[in-house]
């Protein structure tokens, strides 16, 4: 599993941290040395991330307030697809943008679509 970490004291972000599941959070923070690390939800979309539940779930309620997608059933594949509309039609600068932004902006992103 892939993991990205923000640090709530400093800010640091370390993205792409390698971790097994069983593993527990890193929780210091390697600028700040304050054990304020926090896993960040929403991976940036170009990593492997196999743990889409609550980005799924995230999307899925975005979509729903947005009203631009019909969900007929709850299912994988509608979460897959949500996603990938989200993601989708991401060009690389904006991936990148996405990569950089901070937990709040990620989840505005998710839940309203603006922010890019
Ligand atoms: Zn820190």
């Amino acid at each position: 599993m892939i993991y990205d970490y923000e640090c709530s004291y400093c800010g640091n972000k370390q993205y792409g941290v390698e971790q097994s599941v069983k593993d527990k959070p890193i929780k210091k923070c390697s600028k700040c040395n304050k054990l304020t690390l926090e896993r960040v939800i929403l991976s940036p979309p170009m990593v492997k991330c196999t743990n889409i539940t609550t980005v799924g779930q995230l999307a899925e309620k975005n979509a729903k307030k947005i009203g631009k997608y019909a969900l007929s059933e709850r299912s994988e594949k509608n979460k897959n697809k949500i996603e990938k509309n989200i993601y989708g039609n991401l060009d690389k600068k904006q991936t990148r943008k996405l990569a950089n932004m901070s937990k709040k902006q990620k989840e505005k992103y998710v839940m309203t679509g603006e922010g890019l």
